[in-house]
């Protein structure tokens, strides 16, 4: 009788262990209450005085763990988006791929996320999945354990307490964090299936963090990149934004090329970067990106595609010449015909993808340096982000430094140091003007246009 009651004692024990989280205090992760933001406080508590369980969770106590600034601050719960809803003045659900809800304190917004659960013929919750397996919509709602057990990476599935200052830890995830290992939860395979974006996800994670992705979780990413063509563009296009925003492009876009992941996301990118100028001319603009993050300065979509998709520009600008089209209408062919591309693939959006052609638009004006057509050139809109453009140009060598010369002194010069600057028109020139000036379509339908 003992010996039964023993044993079952010690049979169940590793069972009922298995799951047990670590409970870690502050002495053992150094994490204070007042690193979290007063948004994010004042969300936790406002939850926990109504009687719910509620976390900081996910980026924010990685990056502080790591030494990092976090970008936001997201929050957990076991209350339902409805009751989210109720414990807040300016709060509203949005129904994404998961419903959230988002709460607004003085400037901040904080996403609060209700607790997801399993899904799987064993609970009688099947997620709705592609073909692939790729998960398109689930909405269960679970416990702390399960919703630990759903994120993608050990690191992400901490829950920090504010009011006590106490990390829960299900997987193991401040030890990975320690150890530099970005670690999946649960079969890498099947995770990427459900969701391919993981894959991109773990190579900007690895390289902000300065982690190695575990081998198991890296080795299927060659075989399974495909599976990234089954991602919507525009979530496709989100994570790229972040991946190339996130102050690691260089390192990203390397480590993308070493799991192989590079040729799915950025149509020809993998060409690019095979050919010298194309790739000198992306890692400098890759390079100037991180710089500005790194200073806090702003970063322009518009500009980092226009530098990623530029040499394709040149390349069928090229073409289009050598078969006998006008240089200007060349230009805007090749540039409709590569975004056209990159439609597909990546969903850039109107207004990024108006303000890269005016970006590539300027660039052959800047060869006009006569007459009224630099002052003219000065005043358009994005004359900043062509003439940075035009300055990467001559840093890789594509055209001459002497051009991007001119155009700093011109750009730095008083009136009378301008116009003694100009050079004589070049022969032919005003006859030239006028002709163009009746060529049709192209001048009328972009801003910038050479004319
Ligand atoms: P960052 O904010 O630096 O982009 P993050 O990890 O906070 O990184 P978010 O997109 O804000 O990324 O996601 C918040 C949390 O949600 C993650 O930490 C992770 O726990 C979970 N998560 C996000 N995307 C996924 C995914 N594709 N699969 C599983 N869990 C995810
Ligand atoms: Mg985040």
């Amino acid at each position: 009788m003992i010996r039964k009651f023993i044993s079952r004692v010690l049979r169940r024990k590793p069972a009922s262990t298995a799951n047990e989280p670590a409970i870690l205090a502050v002495a053992q992760h150094g994490l204070r209450r007042e690193q979290i933001s007063r948004g994010g406080q004042n969300t936790v508590t406002t939850l926990q005085e109504n009687g719910y369980q509620a976390y900081i969770v996910g980026g924010a106590v990685r990056d502080l763990l790591a030494g990092l600034t976090p970008k936001d601050f997201d929050i957990a719960t076991n209350a339902t988006p409805e009751q989210v809803r109720h414990c807040f003045r300016r709060a509203r659900i949005i129904g994404r791929r998961f419903q959230i809800v988002h709460v607004s304190i003085g400037a901040e917004t904080l996403e609060v996320t209700t607790f997801r659960g399993h899904h799987g013929e064993h609970t009688g919750n099947k997620a709705q999945t592609d073909e692939q397996g790729r998960v398109l919509r689930d909405n269960v709602f679970g416990s702390q354990e399960e919703d630990a057990a759903r994120r993608d990476f050990t690191v992400n599935a901490l829950y920090y307490d504010p009011s006590s200052e106490i990390i829960t830890d299900y997987h193991h995830g401040v030890a990975d964090l320690r150890q530099k290992t970005l670690r999946m939860i649960g079969d890498p395979k099947t995770r990427y299936r459900e969701d391919p974006v993981r894959m991109l996800r773990a190579v900007r994670l690895a390289a902000k963090l300065g982690l190695t992705i575990d081998p198991a979780a890296s080795r299927p990413i060659r075989e399974m990149s495909e599976l990234i063509d089954n991602v919507p563009p525009s979530r496709l296009f989100d994570e790229m934004l972040k991946l190339l925003t996130s102050g690691h492009a260089l390192r990203c876009v390397a480590q993308l090329r070493e799991e192989g992941l590079h040729k799915g996301l950025l149509p020809l990118l993998d060409v690019i970067l095979e050919q010298p100028l194309g790739e000198r001319f992306v890692l400098l603009a890759l390079a100037a990106t991180d710089r500005r993050v790194e200073e806090g300065k702003p970063i322009s979509p518009g500009f980092l595609f226009a530098t990623l998709l530029w040499h394709e520009v040149l390349a069928k600008w090229t073409l289009f010449k050598s078969r006998g089209e006008p240089a200007t209408l060349a230009l805007f062919l090749a540039m409709d015909e590569v975004l056209d591309v990159q439609a597909g693939k990546l969903a850039i959006t109107r207004r990024i993808a108006g303000d890269i052609k005016d970006i590539w638009a300027l660039q052959p004006r800047f060869e006009q340096r006569s007459g009224k057509r630099p002052y003219g050139i000065l005043e358009q809109p994005r004359f900043k982000a062509g003439y940075d453009f035009l300055l990467l140009r001559a840093e890789s060598g594509e055209v001459e430094q002497e051009i991007s010369v001119w155009w700093s002194d011109f750009l730095h010069a008083n009136d009378e140091g301008r116009a003694a600057m100009l050079l004589p028109p070049a022969a032919g020139e005003t006859k030239k003007r006028r002709r163009r000036r009746r060529t049709p379509a192209a001048t009328r339908q972009y801003p910038n246009a050479p004319q």
